[in-house]
């Protein structure tokens, strides 16, 4: 059957539910939120529906549905449990040509509820035409993870701006471009980064310039890309990694993360590996810039998260110094998405009330760190960048106070199918890694909490290797 899609203002008008269940609730609901005047009929009455009829100041009747009922109506939903019922009210309307809607029976009703996503002002609408109410919710579900929450604030922002647009822009292909390029760029980027002042301020100003018909400012996101499943990206790094002219990456993010990005953006490798740095920091900071001045939306993608041994602080300092704008999204670093994949919770009760993460690889190349600081039971050590120095790490410990039974725990490659977990202690792991020839990104994680692996580890449980 092929249906019309329309949206119905319903404010103040008359409309009854006959039914008082949870699906007559959930429909119910609807037109409470779309400001109708709605009576309930139904001799039985869900605590749910009860609830809304309060908090609307719904009519309702506690008493089998009368022919009567149907008079004045605008819109009717027929969600009784009893399918005769539903057919009459259904009947009864439609000789009235007033529109209904029943339950479960789409075929006798003529309207639809769809399944709404609701971005007010925006609201998008699906149906599968009677086929499946649940997969036209799966749908929605999917759809949900594309439409960033501040949608709504975003259409607020352009409906105010409208008018003087369109004042200052007669030519309606230079106005269309002008919104798509507002839609698209670093000002619908602030809207959902919750800076709507920045984003309104930046709007006036356009409209106020002479040029207005293209972005001429770039601007740098700075994404973590987390440890390297591509399903723990977040929902904002993935939207801004498919609209980005050109992407900056480092070696740890991975292939399958990479093919992610937009198929046409200038892809450059900045490289990170240790002692390789494929274009020194230096000038990473300034290929961003130069980027962004070339009115680039400009992507650095970083493996984990951009602020945990990422040098992101320093990035986004030479931004600011030149006065590009920039946003940064955190994501799963490699401690959190490590220790999750291996079973091994970082912090744990009866184990460990603190946990720390170190770098074990200095600016110069020394393992200089606070070991009394470090050597402490009932704290959880993770070890970034740890595998050269891990043998003198592990003595250390030791010599600082630790037992060398404590068990520690390397893996390798986390998240991913890769993924490889050693486990020992102190006086072995080393020994452990020498025999096992583990290859980066490795992470190292000393405490007792390690001990709780051979419980509750879940993921990849055949690569486990503990001699
Ligand atoms: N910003 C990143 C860390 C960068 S430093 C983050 O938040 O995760 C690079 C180090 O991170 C590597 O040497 C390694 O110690 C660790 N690392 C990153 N990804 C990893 C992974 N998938 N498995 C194990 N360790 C990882």
């Amino acid at each position: 059957m092929s249906l019309l899609p329309l949206f119905i203002d319903l404010k103040e008008q008359h409309c009854l539910v006959v039914g008082g269940g949870t699906i007559a609730a959930r429909k119910l609901a609807m037109l409470c939120k779309a400001g109708a005047y709605v009576t309930v009929v139904s001799p039985e009455v869900s605590a749910q529906a009860e609830k809304l009829c309060q908090e609307y100041n719904c009519q309702l009747e506690r008493r089998a549905f009368a022919e009567e009922d149907i008079q004045d109506q605008r819109l009717i939903i027929a969600a009784t449990s009893i399918a005769t019922v539903n057919q009459q009210v259904s009947e009864l309307a439609k000789a009235k040509g007033i529109l209904v809607n029943v339950a479960d029976d789409f075929s006798q009703g003529d309207v639809v509820l769809p399944s709404v996503i609701d971005r007010d002002p925006i609201q998008i609408a699906i149906t599968t035409g009677g086929a499946s109410p649940v997969l036209a919710r799966m749908i929605r579900r999917n759809l949900e993870r594309h439409m960033p929450a501040a949608y709504g604030q975003l259409a607020n922002l352009v409906e105010k701006y409208r008018s003087p647009v369109s004042k200052q822009l007669t030519d309606e292909t230079q106005r269309r471009r002008f919104w798509e390029d507002v839609l698209q760029g670093p000002i619908a980027e602030s809207v959902f980064a919750g800076n709507l002042q920045i984003a309104e301020q930046a709007l006036s100003q356009r409209i106020v310039e002479e040029d207005f018909t293209t972005d001429s400012h770039g601007e740098v996101y700075l994404v973590g890309a987390g440890p390297g499943d591509p399903d723990l990206l977040t929902f904002r790094a993935l939207r801004l990694m498919q609209q980005a002219d050109a992407v900056v990456y480092d070696r740890l993010v991975s292939d399958e993360i990479m093919s992610l990005v937009r198929k046409d953006a200038e892809k450059i490798y900045a490289g990170k590996q240790r002692s390789n740095h494929a274009i020194p920091q230096e000038s990473i900071n300034h290929l961003l810039v130069r980027l962004a001045k070339e009115g680039k939306r400009v992507l650095r993608l970083k493996g984990g998260d951009p602020f945990i041994f990422g040098r992101g602080g320093e990035e986004i300092e030479t931004l600011m110094d030149e006065g590009v704008a920039f946003q940064v999204v955190p994501a799963v670093t490699a401690a959190a998405g490590c220790a999750a994949y291996s079973g091994i919770p970082l912090t744990h009760r009866d184990h460990a009330q603190a946990c720390i993460f170190v770098t074990g690889h200095l600016k110069d190349g020394s393992v200089d760190l606070n070991w009394k600081m470090l050597a402490h039971k009932q704290q959880t050590i993770v070890f970034y960048m740890g595998l050269y120095g891990l043998s003198m790490i592990c003595e250390q410990l030791i010599k600082h106070g630790l037992d060398s039974d404590t068990p520690a725990a390397l893996v390798s490659k986390g998240t991913t199918p890769d993924q490889r977990v050693l486990i020992g202690d102190l006086n072995n792991l080393p020994g452990l890694v020498d025999k096992h020839a583990v290859s980066g990104p490795t992470l190292i994680i000393v405490g007792s909490v390690v001990s709780l692996h051979s419980k509750l580890h879940w993921y990849q449980t055949e690569t486990e290797i503990t001699d």
